[in-house]
């Protein structure tokens, strides 16, 4: 018999949508010229562009020129960091936070080693900063402040807006402007974006998060913001990042954004619903398990939860050879499993970060996914604690 699949790790990535799918087809075949040509070839490539611009800079409340097609995420955030630093120029201070996502995370270090100061805020136990810590981080020579919207491992949510506003303030008063990126890599597609009431200089997003295809990602950079290019090349993307555009996931991504920004609403409540029926039916029929950043700062697709005494690798791995496919809290570092940046920041207990579990939900997981993973679940945590010298010793 055929294994059942539930598929529940919809922050590592997502499905592409049909629609999607069939908006991207002519672009492999039919519509294949190089957009820098002048022939009609050419034109033809550059108006599809110059439309999905439009078309996702208008779901921001951005311009079309600020809005920047890229490889991922990753890169996003790579340009806004690099790009703004470079830019600016001096050695400066970049404030940033303890659970970014690596894609902001090393880039920080790196900057550290080349002789940035970087301040790393800390978080509370559901996964947030406070102001108050951000205000005293703040100094004279600071340049960039980059943090993350909603964290990829716990759904928390930083308070974006009130940080702006800081800044804003802080702004008013000094010769050397600080800049603001954000991550929204979590967010895009989930939750309402608008870059003017985040107030952002730079926010990055990519579009398999949101059912759009691989290996295509956006940057916004509101105007007057300087920005370097990290790579150098071609003059595309307004000489920002050079290489031939990526035409058919251009076209995927506006169209995965439209739609996802069309159901946010819909989304928002299918998700939670399914997340808290999951949540539930673990606290009632599984003793020694916490839910990790359970405040109402949080995105509605994510439920962290930690099962005391079994290593989140091995729940993984048991799942999955139930068909279930989830992601740990941890980072499988040279075959050791090391205990996750997220969950250490919010000073969750050791024991219980090591056997902690992402179930992430998307737009086509249905009821019967949450079901079948509360069939399985509580046999396969019993039986991996059997295991467990100190489990047995506390029965
Ligand atoms: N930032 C966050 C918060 C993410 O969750 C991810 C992907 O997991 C990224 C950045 C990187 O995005 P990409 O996979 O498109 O490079």
């Amino acid at each position: 018999m055929e294994q059942k699949r539930v598929y529940l790790d919809n922050s590592a990535t997502t499905k592409v949508a049909p629609e999607v799918i069939e908006t991207m087809q002519p672009y492999f075949g039919e519509i294949y010229g190089n957009p820098s040509s002048f022939h009609y070839f050419g034109r033809q490539a550059k108006t599809v562009i110059d439309k999905s611009r439009v078309e996702i800079a208008e779901l921001i409340n951005a311009c079309p020129e600020e809005i920047f097609f890229t490889g991922c995420g990753t890169e996003s955030d790579n340009i806004a960091i690099f790009g703004l630093l470079n830019a600016y120029g001096g050695k400066g201070h970049i404030i940033t936070t303890r659970i970014e996502h690596h894609a902001v995370l090393y880039p920080c270090r790196h900057l550290e080693e080349v002789g940035y100061e970087v301040t790393y805020l800390d978080v509370d136990k559901d996964g947030v900063i406070s102001i108050e810590d951000f205000k005293k981080a703040v100094r004279g020579n600071t340049i960039l402040v980059t943090i993350m919207h909603a964290n990829n491992e716990v759904g928390s949510i930083q308070p974006i807006e009130a940080i702006a506003d800081e800044i804003k303030k802080i702004n008013e008063n000094v010769k050397n402007k600080i800049y603001f990126h954000t991550d929204a890599v979590q967010t895009a597609g989930k939750l309402r974006l608008d870059v003017k009431k985040l107030d952002v200089d730079m926010l990055a997003m990519s579009a398999h998060k949101f059912n759009g295809p691989k290996g295509i990602g956006v940057l916004y950079v509101k105007k007057g913001v300087k920005i370097y290019p990290v790579m150098f090349g071609g003059h595309h993307e307004s000489g920002l990042r050079p290489g031939t555009e990526n035409i058919a996931s251009i076209v995927g991504c506006a169209k995965a954004f439209e739609i996802a920004n069309a159901a946010i609403k819909e989304n928002e409540k299918h998700t939670l619903h399914l997340r808290e029926k999951l949540k539930k039916g673990i606290l009632e029929t599984i003793p020694e398990v916490s839910i990790n950043a359970s405040g109402i700062r949080s995105v509605s697709n994510i439920l962290n939860v930690s099962f005391n005494y079994i290593e989140g690798e091995a729940l993984l791995l048991m799942l999955d050879m139930k068909g279930i496919a989830v992601s740990t809290g941890s980072a499988c570092a040279s075959g050791s499993s090391e205990t996750s940046h997220v969950l250490s920041s919010m000073r969750v207990d050791p024991v219980a970060a090591q056997g902690a579990i992402r179930f992430s939900f998307g737009h086509y997981n249905r009821e019967e996914d949450v079901d079948y993973v509360l069939e399985v679940l509580p046999k396969v945590v019993s039986d991996l604690r059997l295991m467990s010298p100190v489990w047995n010793q506390k029965q």
